[in-house]
């Protein structure tokens, strides 16, 4: 099992991390801070579901509005919860959470409202989108989110 901070997940070229980070970008279009979120919040949930990609189900609060639901897409590349495969829904109130279960066992990851509050505000620290999201990127899953068991 993979240790639970960004640390570990992002070795040198090659990680989990950076790669699911590109595949999401080659998906999505774009590199952006919600985007990376998806990412992390996807890979975190496998690994506390102990899941395989596309063995979870998710259930998604961000609602379908950018810059918000971009969240959606990292999730889809990470968790391999798709909406072609009908095991990801997306709630209404647009929120940087989610729910996912497998086995029988649920989870909930929430983005820490700080780490919300630095994205929506990213011009005030950092000079592009890319810039947010690869810093974003890098911290430990306690630093990014909360997470409750259902
Ligand atoms: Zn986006």
């Amino acid at each position: 099992m993979r240790p639970s901070t960004a640390d570990g997940a992002a070795g040198a070229g090659g990680s989990i991390l950076e790669e699911t980070i590109e595949r999401a970008v080659e998906f999505h279009g774009h590199l952006g801070p919600f985007l990376v979120l998806g990412v992390r919040m996807g890979l975190f949930a496998r690994r506390e579901l102990d899941s395989a990609p596309g063995e979870m189900e998710a259930a998604v609060k961000t609602g379908a509005v950018p810059s918000l639901s971009c969240l959606l897409d990292g999730i889809q590349v990470s968790a391999g919860c798709t909406l072609g495969r009908g095991n990801i829904s997306v709630e209404p109130p647009g929120i940087a959470e989610a729910e996912f279960s497998a086995s029988g066992r649920r989870v909930t990851i929430r983005a820490r409202a700080e780490v919300v509050g630095e994205i929506k505000s990213w011009r005030e620290r950092y000079a592009s989108l890319e810039e947010a999201a690869r810093k974003i990127s890098k911290r430990s899953d306690e630093e990014l989110f909360e997470l409750s068991w259902l």
